[in-house]
């Protein structure tokens, strides 16, 4: 699935149309509190700058209604920031298709890079109406797709402006590069063992993810409270733990269809209250008194399934193995995360919850690849093919 890349194109005096995610969280006033995002589009960036293209930049910032702009969700703070960032002036359009993007893309120079503003304000960004993608693709010379945390999606900028630039190049930015690299092309050819941990809230957000990847682990191990539900499929008790009854027959098909490569927790640490300083007690998974919840996974299974990860040559990481966020109940989270560091193995780690985690915990920097995208990775993870991606060139 190797596509070509931007580092494979000529891009002097050409103009790049490279769709970025500049979706940064701002506070009420509009500041940015992490930037992670645009800098995280800074390699592809700054390759095209430094080579002498013209970008342009276009991404969606927030949920905007899409009948035009509304000031709450501008990009023009994150081309201010990514300013800073550079160290030279980066230009604003106040419209994507209008006349100031017109205006300024056709005055921009070598080395030049402005931002368009959010797809998003624009009809024509979700309804796919033809005249929108392609009068952008008018614009460029080459496309560049960069934006992993939007890949799952077909809006405009993602699906219709690549193909109305016919054969003109589309290529991958280094970001989605990585990212396929590692959530699709090695989860397609893993070294083995190959072991999947997955936790988190609910069974219902990763029905799919976890029957894809019980089709190609060697096991997985379940933990967060997603486990309860399983606990429930097996006749077990769990007392006020948030589970999902209508998800219990789902868990028990799961459960025949897997064999022994599905791994439960075998004790829980449960708490009288949602709370880090509740009453504690380990109990046996399934033996939950009326009145408790299950908030982390017990020191048996923590060790467990980090005896099982250490043996993993490849390694799949999607959500906590309890409330994390909660001291003590993180411990199952950092234990096995700690594992995953050990490891010598190639270890991923899907993003939105897991990612937090590794980086709270501070290993972020031990492991082969932390996902950037939460949805998009988790689409992945279930084993779909994203449209966004299947019409860039082939390398
Ligand atoms: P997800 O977004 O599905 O990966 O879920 C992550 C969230 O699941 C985190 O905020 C955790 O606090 C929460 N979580 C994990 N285990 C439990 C549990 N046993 N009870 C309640 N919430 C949990």
């Amino acid at each position: 699935m190797a596509k070509k890349s931007i580092a494979d194109v000529d891009v002097q005096g050409k103009v790049v149309l490279m769709r970025v995610d500049f979706n940064v969280p701002q506070d009420d006033s509009g500041v940015i509190t992490d930037d992670r995002r645009i800098r995280m589009a800074l390699p592809s960036i700054e390759s095209v700058l430094k080579r002498g293209g013209k970008l342009v930049l276009m991404s969606h910032l927030g949920r905007p209604k899409g009948k035009g702009p509304e000031p709450e969700f501008t990009l023009a703070p994150t081309a201010i920031r990514l300013g800073e960032l550079l160290q030279k002036p980066v230009a604003f359009a106040t419209d994507s298709v209008g006349p100031d993007a017109e205006q300024k893309i056709k005055a921009l120079k070598n080395g030049d890079v402005v931002v368009i503003e959010n797809v998003r304000f624009n009809p024509g960004e979700k309804d796919g109406e033809p005249g929108y993608a392609s009068k952008l693709a008018s614009w460029g010379d080459i496309y560049c797709n960069d934006a992993f945390g939007t890949c799952h999606r077909s809006e405009a900028s993602m699906v219709a402006v690549p193909r109305a630039m016919g054969s003109k190049p589309k290529v991958v930015g280094f970001l989605v590069a990585k990212e396929i690299q590692y959530l699709s092309d090695t989860l397609s050819n893993p070294q083995r063992p190959f072991v999947a941990i997955l936790g988190g809230a609910k069974v219902s957000d990763k029905i799919n993810v976890i029957k894809n990847l019980l089709s190609i682990c060697d096991s997985v191990l379940i933990g967060g409270a997603m486990a309860y539900t399983f606990s429930l499929a097996q006749g077990g008790k769990t007392g006020k733990s948030l589970v999902e009854p209508d998800k219990v027959e789902l868990a028990k098909e799961l459960i025949a269809a897997a064999g022994n490569k599905l791994v439960l927790p075998s004790d829980t640490h449960c708490g009288d209250a949602f709370s880090s300083d509740c009453n504690k007690q380990v109990v046996a998974a399934g033996a939950i008194p009326d009145g408790w919840e299950g908030l982390d996974i017990g020191p048996v299974s923590a060790k467990k399934f980090a005896d099982i990860v250490r043996t993993a040559k490849t390694i799949i990481w999607n959500g906590p193995m309890g409330v994390f966020e909660m001291p003590p109940f993180d411990a199952g989270t950092r234990a096995v995360a700690m594992a995953v560091a050990e490891s010598s193995g190639t270890s991923i780690i899907g993003g939105g919850d897991s990612a937090a985690a590794i980086e709270q915990l501070g290993f972020a920097d031990k492991v082969t690849h932390v996902s950037t995208g939460g949805g998009a990775s988790l689409s992945m993870l279930e084993g779909q093919k994203f449209e966004a991606v299947e019409i860039l060139d082939e390398a």
